[in-house]
Formats: structure tokens, C-alpha cells, sequence
């Protein structure tokens, strides 16, 4: 594995897909395994309670469960059996001082303002109360988290890249490719048809698990990678995973023209 990490409003997601997509990785963001996962966890308390203790108690316990997802995020990659090659996994699970196995691995960290824009945008695509009473505290732990972050990044001689208000999105996403550095990528071909088709897949199980939990009427669409196995294709189709199965049903999916 290799890592992109950090707290929520980093752009990581957007950067690693990009990334991904360029260099024919396997992606591997683990917000599209929170349902599979918490099958496979025990019994969490409600976040809401780990907020009214405080933001250092609500930061241990995420780490606590992080370090329980890790261990199914490595299982999960291993299944993909991807040989040699590395998923680049993205997601604020991991921190500077869990990921010594981790060949490479950068933080993305914002701007306290920025993450703040980014958790009330999420809000307002679903209707839940619940989420905006728990707002300011998870703010508050995300500070403490990114905090976490920076100062054992220090400790251990890790990338750790502070994302500004007002980003320069190039330049950051060129400072998270040097962090990592050169990395070996999928066969062109079948191979990589098949990696882009198992996060397609995954992204539609967790589309739909996430649309019965949060009883939202419709999914907002979902950028599908494109299928067709040429190396660097960056090509994305904007769709509902019903749509997706509609057109996954007549082979891969092409996207574009080119394909
Ligand atoms: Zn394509």
C-alpha cells in the first residue's frame, strides 16, 4: 500500500484519483468500505457520544477504530491480489506513527476554514440534523487529530503537506506525486480493466448501502472510472450505480470517444 492520509477537505480523495488514474494504481479509498467494514467491527458507540466527552477523547477514540479498520483495509488490498503492484489507499485512518510497514505515504492537512467548508457542503446534500448538531464538535476533533498528525509526521521524518484556503491544486497535487515518488502501475489491458471494475463495483455497494442508511431518495451520481484498460485513461462517466449496472451488463465500460 501506499498512502494518501489526512483530515477531511484536504482534496485527497480528488488528488488521488487523479493520481490513480494517470499512473494506472489501483485505488483504494476507504470511505467506499465504511458499510463492509462496520460488518466486520464490533459494535461502535454512537459517535455523538465520543463528541460530548471532548475533542481529545473523541480523537483517541477515532484512532481507536482506525487502527481496527486498518487491519481490514490491508485485507481488503490483499484480495485484490494486485502482486507487486501498490493501492493507493486514501482515507484519514492512518497516522505518521502506524505506518512504518508503509513503503510511502503522505498527509494532506487543511486550512481549519476549508475543512469546515467541506463538512457543511457534505451536510447540505443530506437532510440530517443529527450530522449539523454534531458539527462543531467533530470540528474540534478533527483539529486535534490534524494536530496528531503534524507533530508525529515531525517525529518520524514524514510528508506532511498544509493545504491553504485557497489552494494551488497543481502544485499540491505535484508535491504529494514527489512524496511518494515513482510507483510501478497496473498492466494496460485486462488488467487494469478489471482493478477499474472491482472500484467501480465497490463504489456502487457502497452507494446503495449509504442511500438506505441515510433514506436519501436519490444518489447524487458517482464519477465511474472508465474501463478500458488503456494506460493513463482519465476518462470518468457520471452516473447512478442503476445506471452503471445498465451499462456494465454490455462489457466494460468505455467513456469516451478515444476509448
Ligand atoms: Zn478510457
Amino acid at each position: 500500500m501506499v498512502w494518501i492520509g489526512g483530515a477531511p477537505g484536504a482534496g485527497k480523495s480528488t488528488i488521488a484519483r487523479g493520481l490513480a488514474r494517470r499512473g494506472d494504481l489501483p485505488l483504494h479509498p476507504i470511505d467506499l468500505w465504511t458499510y463492509a467494514h462496520l460488518d466486520r467491527m464490533p459494535p461502535l458507540r454512537p459517535l455523538a457520544e465520543d463528541l460530548a466527552e471532548g475533542p481529545e477523547y473523541a480523537a483517541d477514540a477515532f484512532v481507536r477504530i482506525a487502527r481496527l479498520r486498518l487491519e481490514l483495509v490491508a485485507a481488503d488490498v490483499q484480495e485484490r491480489s494486485l502482486g507487486d503492484v501498490p493501492a493507493l489507499v486514501e482515507g484519514p485512518q492512518l497516522f505518521p506513527s502506524m505506518a512504518d510497514g508503509v513503503a510511502a505515504a503522505v498527509w494532506l492537512l487543511p486550512d481549519a476554514e476549508q475543512t469546515r467548508r467541506v463538512r457543511e457542503e457534505r451536510l447540505a446534500r443530506a437532510n440530517d440534523p443529527a450530522g449539523r448538531a454534531r458539527l462543531e464538535g467533530l470540528l474540534a476533533r478533527d483539529a486535534v487529530l490534524a494536530d496528531r498528525v503534524r507533530r508525529e509526521a515531525a517525529e518520524r521524518g514524514r510528508a506532511v503537506i498544509e493545504v491553504p484556503a485557497e489552494p494551488d491544486w497543481a502544485a499540491i497535487t505535484q508535491a504529494v506525486e514527489d512524496a511518494l515518488g515513482p510507483l510501478p502501475g497496473l498492466q494496460p489491458g485486462e488488467e487494469l480493466s478489471r482493478q477499474r471494475r472491482y472500484e467501480n463495483l465497490a463504489a456502487c455497494v457502497q452507494g446503495r448501502l449509504w442511500q438506505a442508511d441515510a433514506g436519501l431518495a436519490e444518489l447524487p451520481p458517482y464519477p465511474f472510472a472508465c474501463e478500458c484498460g488503456s494506460s493513463g485513461c482519465t476518462a470518468t462517466w457520471s452516473a447512478t450505480p442503476d445506471e452503471y449496472d445498465a451499462r456494465r451488463d454490455q462489457g466494460w465500460l468505455m467513456t469516451h470517444s478515444a476509448c
